[in-house]
Order: C-alpha cells, then sequence, then structure tokens
C-alpha cells in the first residue's frame, strides 16, 4: 500500500550548530512545517522566571508549563498569546532553559506536546533529543555538530540581531556550559543516534548543509 503520510525530518546538534536556520530551509524545500523544540524549553524558562520560580522547583514550572499555551507564527513565538520571540533569546534565558531542560518533569510536559504536534507528519523539527526521544520514527535524522569557536561566532551574530553583545569567549564559556549539561543529564541526553546521518558543517552554507538533507529525505520518500 502506498504511504501517504508526509515524511518527519529530526535534527539534533549542539549549541549554535545552525540547526535552526537549515531545518527552515529543509522545511521550506520540502513544504514541511518546522518546529522549533528549543523555543518551547525558553518559553517555559521564561514562565519559570516571570513567575519567580527556582530551578529547584521543577515540578511547580512543569504545572506552569502544563497551563501555557506556546503557538508558532511566521518566525516567531506566541507564548499565552504574547510575542516572546525576541525576550527568549537573551543569554540568561538560554541558560536557565538549558538547567530546566535536565528536568524530567520538565521534559514530560514538552516532548509530549511535541509529539502531539507531529503526530500526523510533515514536521522538520530540531533541537536535542528529537532523533531520540520525541520522533525515533522520524525518516530521516541528521545530527549537526561544528566546532565551539564556529557555533559561538555564530551565536554572536544571531544575539547582534537581538541587540545583545557578548564576547565570543564569553559565548564559548557559556556554549561549553549548556553543551556539558545537555549531554550529560541522566533523561534524554543530547546524543547521536547510530542511523542519524552526521554532517559537520565546517566550510559548508547553510544551504549545503540543507542540501544534504533534502537529497536524503528525497531519497527516502521515493524508495518508500
Ligand atoms: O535550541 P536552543 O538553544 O534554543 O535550546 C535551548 C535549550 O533547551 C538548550 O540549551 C537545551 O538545554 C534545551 N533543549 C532540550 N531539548 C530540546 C531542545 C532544547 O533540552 N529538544
Amino acid at each position: 500500500m502506498l504511504n501517504t503520510k508526509p515524511i518527519v525530518v529530526a535534527i539534533d546538534g549542539p549549541a549554535g550548530a545552525g540547526k535552526s536556520t537549515v531545518a527552515k530551509l529543509v522545511a521550506s524545500a520540502l513544504r514541511l512545517r518546522y518546529l522549533d523544540t528549543g523555543a518551547m524549553y525558553r518559553c517555559v524558562a521564561l514562565l519559570a522566571k516571570r513567575a519567580g520560580l527556582k530551578e529547584s522547583e521543577s515540578e511547580e514550572v512543569a504545572a506552569l508549563a502544563e497551563r501555557s499555551k506556546i503557538k508558532f507564527i511566521e518566525d516567531g513565538v506566541l507564548l499565552d498569546g504574547e510575542d516572546v520571540t525576541k525576550a527568549i533569546r537573551t543569554p540568561e534565558l538560554s541558560s536557565l532553559a538549558s538547567s530546566l531542560s535536565a528536568k524530567p518533569a520538565i521534559r514530560r510536559v514538552l516532548a509530549s506536546r511535541q509529539r502531539q504536534i507531529i503526530l500526523e507528519g510533515g514536521y522538520v523539527l530540531e533541537g536535542r533529543d528529537t532523533t531520540s526521544v520525541v520522533a525515533p520514527d522520524a525518516e530521516v535524522k541528521v545530527y549537526l555538530t561544528a566546532s565551539i569557536e564556529e557555533r559561538a561566532e555564530r551565536r554572536r551574530k544571531d544575539l547582534v540581531a537581538t541587540e545583545h553583545e557578548v564576547s565570543v569567549g564569553e559565548l564559548m564559556k557559556q556554549i561549553a556550559e549548556r553543551d556539558a549539561r545537555d549531554m550529560n543529564r541522566s533523561d534524554s541526553p543530547l546524543i547521536r543516534v547510530p542511523e542519524a546521518m552526521v554532517i559537520e558543517t565546517y566550510g559548508l552554507t547553510p544551504q549545503e548543509v540543507a542540501a544534504k538533507i533534502i537529497e536524503r529525505a528525497r531519497s527516502v520518500t521515493t524508495h518508500s
């Protein structure tokens, strides 16, 4: 029987590897929707910060997350109806999102929501556990990586665009801390699943990286 369910492309990798730029290019070329799972962790961090909750109060944060509404709009995100696209991109929120994302209660809420979103297929999603936990059955799985220097430089440029200036040295320190937390947590750590296509982005433009993924996705759809 013909498989008519649209495909899922899952992309994982460390901070600043260029996942979101590449994922958007792939989604647009393949006419799939794009899901930024990290933005959801950032929204929960913003909720926690505004409620004055500490990292140790993860059950309370998870309860807040459960009641919140996160909606993706063109190039942005609404949290309970408020446009928080810029507010969730500060270095403080990056760090808080990373700490809170180690908490199983919070992961449970967000991973289940993400699975619900992609249920019917037709998505390119990116994050840290999309190939391993959220979409283990994705037709295409990718692990994107780059050196820490390149990733820090990429993040610096993103931050300039959102009016937050941080030095590359400081960003390298922050990224190394986030990588260590993401890779060493006990619940859903960032891993390379064996079947993932590993792409080292050194010397490649986002378009070239996207082209490799698009080619793989097209070969999967024509052979299924
Ligand atoms: O991808 P981004 O840097 O926006 O994600 C923010 C933080 O959320 C990451 O540092 C990571 O700790 C966490 N995260 C996660 N699982 C995901 C996506 C993001 O733990 N699927």
